[in-house]
């Protein structure tokens, strides 16, 4: 290994990061994920909302030093799915936290196109299909400032318009369903994560950059779940669905450095973790947690189905 150490990266470097990317017409998200959100929002039982706008800036590519960039603007949704009336658990379901991990939104969306129905005679279910939809049409792991919102999910002062958005949300619809009673707390959160191909040169660029590295020393194949301590026992119970569907869970001796608990890394053993989004929602949840499906040769050319079933059978293997 080299033992030069580069320089981190100037501010202007980062604040300039996500605008030189494009967007990937394939991953539009007025074009291919609102119209899905949409229509599931004229269902029966399903009331779509909107909590909040973020705003996105491009440099579109010109010749020579003639700069142009472009805003735009996209709403945030969540769908709340069932009869909110009553006190009956609720569920919340999480994805597109890292935008270029598509698994999470394309799992939360068939989830509540296919079978969210189902569960609503017993639950309440709120789905956040896509939490930063700039990332997501980019490819993108980190949103403008080159923030990685999964390291901001602050319940006050988070940094990023996402996070800002996400924590009003769901305080919000807390005080709604339980006139803000700290004694009641929705059931269960699950945010889907995916650890990519893309992984690889992400965490070259962030050691580049000056940032913090994953230690990908062995490249985990299959789901795992990020859990809470006291939540093991759900946890245990979401890893079995899964494996019970036919999917692979991670069987490494490690999991990213720390110990595989038959497919669970446990929050006790991450090291000390803040701003992650499975944290915000504990404040407002009896348990929450975070998927990773792992592949390293999960790519965009991935069919859908190879990244979303595993997830599928996360979310259901939360309910009971
Ligand atoms: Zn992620």
């Amino acid at each position: 290994m080299s033992e030069i150490k580069t320089e981190p990266w100037p501010q202007e470097k980062f604040n300039k990061w996500y605008q030189e990317h494009q967007v990937i017409p394939s991953r539009d998200y007025v074009r291919t994920l609102v119209p899905r959100i949409k229509a599931l929002g004229d269902r029966a039982g399903f009331k779509l909302e909107k909590y909040g706008e973020a705003s996105y800036t491009t440099c579109d590519a010109v010749g020579g030093s003639v700069e142009k960039t472009s805003r735009v603007t996209h709403d945030l949704y969540r769908l709340l799915i069932g009869d909110f009336s009553q006190e009956i658990p609720c569920y919340i379901v999480l994805g597109g936290t890292h935008g270029y991990e598509k698994g999470g939104p394309l799992a939360a969306l068939k989830f509540a196109e296919e079978e969210a129905s189902q569960y609503v005679d017993r639950f309440n279910i709120v789905i956040y299909p896509c939490l930063s939809p700039g990332p997501y049409e980019k490819e993108l792991r980190f949103t403008e400032g080159r923030i990685d919102i999964n390291r901001d999910a602050f319940l006050d002062n988070a940094q990023s318009q996402e996070m800002r958005a996400l924590a009003k949300s769901v305080k919000e619809l807390h005080q709604r369903l339980f006139n803000g009673d700290p004694n009641k707390k929705f059931t269960a959160a699950i945010d889907l994560h995916e650890t990519p191909f893309m992984d690889i040169a992400i965490d070259k660029e962030n050691a580049a950059a000056g940032g913090e590295t994953f230690e990908l020393d062995i490249f985990p194949k299959g789901l795992f779940l990020i859990a809470f301590n006291e939540d093991q026992h759900l946890a245990n119970k979401i890893i079995q669905n899964v494996r019970l569907e036919g999917h692979h869970v991670v069987d490494d001796d490690t999991l990213y450095g720390a110990p595989n608990n038959d497919g669970v890394l446990l929050m006790s053993e991450t090291g000390p973790v803040t701003g992650r989004v499975r944290q915000l929602l504990k404040h407002f949840t009896t348990a929450s947690f975070t998927t990773e499906y792992c592949d390293i040769d999960l790519t965009d050319e991935t069919p859908d189905v190879e990244r979303v079933e595993p997830q599928m059978a996360a979310i259901r293997g939360m309910f009971p």
